[in-house]
């Protein structure tokens, strides 16, 4: 008798599909059923292997690459990691240019997934011929057969969303879902996923989430772009000091700003207190949660889902590390003296 192997063909077939953990604790004293959309358990620990997989096979369809043929992006996070990844299972050459100020980590890691990396100077303007910007432009114009991913103004972000992230969420809540929240940064996840679930739904509210120091929630107000909201902040991957064309603001309800300090102590509550081990954008979407629940935005009939975008390991010099926090001046008094309790 022939024996039946049960394996999977690659890791890509692990893509989407990602499971839906209801939260206790951390929601205990919040009105409403939550529920977490765990994009870490993608193989490449994010949302971003569903856009990657997503864009890379629509080309593929169209005749535009074919093995041996070129990726080109320009990120050092999580897109980056996963295009590498999906690369290599394909045999494409993945090429990611990126700014310095990305940490070493980041770098090795994209190195260790067979991509190319080009560290281009993070001070200079995005005309500048020294850019990533203009560094992918030209490597893409100079390489044949490659393809630019270019995900902030590429439809096919959002549709990878609209067809898979969106679908997988109605199904598991059996239709019962009544709020979204998903922070924004080229607005796939949240406008893909939103525009499939309003379909289905129109009274669904989506509530997004956003950082200070980006433009999102007062164009989404106003649709005027306002520089003056712009300053630095330190969560990466949510929010923007630009209008990505990916985004459909009108599939959105509202926004929610939040702080950098308020979002890491909560990033780091999913961990102690749920035992979520997922990265500083789903602190940031937790945050939002309690700020939205404090205007009454939930009641005990509330069914909502968070999508937590990735893993926690990629933040261990960052929220994770106590040295950084205490850097940055959000100093946890709670961790500190846990610490001590255990050295004494
Ligand atoms: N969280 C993290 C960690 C991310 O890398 C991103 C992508 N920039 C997002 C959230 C936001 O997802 P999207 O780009 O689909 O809006």
């Amino acid at each position: 008798m022939k024996e039946e192997i049960n394996a999977h063909n690659s890791i890509l077939d692990l893509i989407g599909n990602t499971p839906l953990i209801k939260l206790k604790k951390v929601t205990e004293r919040l009105e409403g059923n939550f529920y977490a959309k765990v994009e870490a358990f993608n193989p490449g620990h994010s949302s971003k292997d569903r856009i990657a997989l997503y864009i890379i096979d629509q080309a593929e369809k169209k005749g535009i690459l074919s093995p041996g043929d070129t990726i080109i992006e320009t990120t050092s996070g999580n897109t980056g990691f996963s295009l590498a990844m999906v690369s290599i299972i394909k045999g494409y050459n993945c090429i990611l240019a990126v700014s310095s100020k990305s940490s070493k980590d980041k770098i090795d890691m994209l190195r260790a997934m067979g991509a190319k990396v080009y560290v281009c100077p993070a001070h200079v303007s995005a005309d500048d011929e020294r850019s990533y910007y203009s560094v992918a432009k030209r490597l893409h114009e100079e390489t044949k057969g490659s393809v630019y991913i270019n995900q902030y103004f590429n439809q096919l972000n959002f549709d990878a969303h609209y067809l898979s992230t969106g679908p997988e969420i109605w199904e598991q809540t059996n239709g019962k879902i009544t709020h979204l929240v998903a922070c924004s940064g080229t607005g796939g996840t949240i406008s893909g996923t939103a525009k499939y679930l309003k379909e289905q739904n129109p009274a669904i509210k989506i509530l997004g989430v956003d950082a200070f120091g980006s433009v999102l929630k007062k164009y989404h107000e106003t649709r005027e772009f306002d520089k003056d909201e712009i300053y630095p902040y330190r969560i990466e991957g949510l929010g923007k000091n630009l209008i990505p064309s990916v985004t459909d603001f009108d599939v959105i309800d509202k926004f929610m700003k939040v702080t950098d300090e308020e979002s890491a102590h909560s990033t780091r509550e999913l961990a102690k207190t749920e035992g979520l081990f997922v990265g500083y954008t789903s602190g940031a979407v937790f945050q939002a949660i309690k700020q939205y629940a404090d205007e009454g935005e939930f009641d005990v009939n509330s069914n909502i889902v968070a999508i937590f975008p990735d893993h926690g390991s990629r933040y261990m010099s960052k929220v994770f590390s106590d040295e950084w926090m205490n850097e940055q001046g959000f100093f946890d008094s709670v961790n500190q003296e846990e610490s001590q309790r255990i050295e004494f």
